[in-house]
């Protein structure tokens, strides 16, 4: 008998269920051994069918986020947090540093493709006050960052589940597949607001740019610095900065950086706390980012909206 799948899409882009499509033949593989019995971006089902495994996108948001999170964990065996907003609360998280009502005036009224004059329609369902991952509301049993995780990984966690006997996912950072050699250089500076640099085939903090690639969790297969752009930490941190409190995204990148460059730490890290909205873009609103003694996000970014 096949297993059966029920997906849901709450506060999120819908890439990541774009990505679900995109699994291309691994699709039909899977098909031999599943059944999508919900799934928006495929099919008009509205109800909340049971299901052996339920695959969650995007953050809690709303009241409605809210609500059918709890259907959809009540009607399936195992709960996936799939891409990088279920699991870290993702872009929008950045709305933690805000007020909802600073970010409906934003994005509604002032917004540069806004006449300053449309207010939201009022029927909708009004934001929550903050933007929390989703195992802050329902106990979940997989956690699936990337944005979008890439459909290598995506098959590969279905058929973990399917199957407790199929090889485990490996919890490496986004390094271990990117192509660039580190090495020692002399006379690199900081290169403030770079995203790329002129060696193709040198790491980009040997080149002085700050590339998040040691500190996220490969979730991608690498695809920005193997095509030129440095690694902006969308599929989240890495499995040691999320498991031990003292390790955070800026000491560990200035660290590495120092060892290569002979940059300075603090240059490297008071840089990433000046932009501390890009550089701690996907996770901000997870406990394993704000929680941390060191890591002041508000202290950085001047924003008043108070972390719990
Ligand atoms: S993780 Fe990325 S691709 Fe997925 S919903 Fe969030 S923003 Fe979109
Ligand atoms: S830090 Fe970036 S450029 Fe360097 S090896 Fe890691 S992913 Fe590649
Ligand atoms: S930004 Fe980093 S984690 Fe995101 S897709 Fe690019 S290489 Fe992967």
């Amino acid at each position: 008998m096949k297993a059966t799948i029920a997906t849901e899409w709450l506060s999120g882009c819908s890439g990541c269920h774009v990505a679900v499509v995109d699994l291309h033949e691994k699709l039909l593989g899977l098909l031999e051994n599943v059944e999508f019995v919900r799934i928006p971006v495929l099919m008009d089902e509205k109800d909340y069918p049971e299901a052996d495994i339920g695959i969650v996108e995007g953050a809690v948001r709303s009241e409605h986020d809210r609500v059918a999170l709890k259907k959809m964990r009540s009607k399936v065996k195992t709960l996936i947090a799939f891409g990088t907003c279920a699991v870290y609360g993702g872009p929008s998280g950045i709305g933690w540093l805000h007020e909802s009502s600073d970010v409906m005036n934003c994005a509604y009224r002032s917004g540069p493709t806004n006449s300053g004059t449309e207010s939201p329609d009022m029927n909708a369902v009004p934001l929550e006050e903050c933007v929390v991952p989703i195992d802050e509301v329902v106990p979940v049993d997989i956690y699936l960052p990337g944005c979008p995780p890439h459909p290598y990984f995506i098959a590969a966690a279905i058929k973990a589940v399917l199957d407790p006997c199929a090889p485990r996912i490996t919890g490496k950072p986004v390094c271990s597949d990117c192509t660039r050699k580190m090495r020692k250089s002399e006379n690199i500076t900081l290169k403030r607001g770079e995203l790329t640099a002129e060696d193709q085939e040198i790491c980009f903090l040997s080149q002085g740019v700050v590339c998040l690639g040691s500190v996220t969790l490969n979730r991608c297969l690498a695809p920005c610095p193997k095509r030129g752009t440095a690694c902006s930490g969308c599929a989240g941190p890495s499995l040691d900065i999320v498991n031990e409190p003292q390790l955070d995204i800026r000491t560990l990148v200035a660290k590495r950086m120092n060892m290569l460059t002979g940059i300075d730490t603090t240059d490297v890290t008071s840089y990433i706390e000046q932009n501390a909205k890009t550089f701690y873009a996907y996770a901000l609103a997870s406990p394993a980012i704000y929680k941390k003694p060191t890591v002041e996000i508000m202290e950085w970014t001047g924003e008043t909206t108070k972390l719990n």
